[in-house]
């Protein structure tokens, strides 16, 4: 699964950590989540229910079970909500996404 560069980890800050955040603009009008469906799409059979992440690297996470390549901790289970399902996409064009790992961008080839 690939990491999404995202501005707040472009910022310096990490999963996990505490800071006092004061939106000025609602957070669902800003990309990538304004171009994120409302509605989930519907389950494909063996679409993966659950996630699997290091308690202390939380940014890491894996569709399968395995240990975490920092720490060598064993991954937990964190299951979806029912809306929540998993998605790859560019990390330079976040609107393109794939329902499955190993998919090319369009867009840059990636
Ligand atoms: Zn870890
Ligand atoms: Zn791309």
């Amino acid at each position: 699964m690939r990491q999404w560069q995202s501005p707040i980890r472009e910022a310096g800050l990490l999963p996990g950590m505490i800071v006092d955040v004061t939106c000025q603009v609602p957070v669902a009008g800003l990309e990538p989540f304004r171009s994120m469906p409302t509605d989930p799409p519907p389950l494909k059979p063996g679409e993966p229910r659950r996630l699997y992440t290091c308690p202390e690297h939380p940014d890491l996470v894996g569709t399968q079970p395995g240990r975490c390549t920092r720490d060598g901790n064993d991954l937990e289970a964190r299951p979806l909500a029912d809306a929540q399902r998993i998605r790859w996409w560019c990390p330079m064009h976040p609107a393109v996404t794939a329902d499955h790992p190993g998919e090319r961008c369009q867009e840059c080839a990636g």
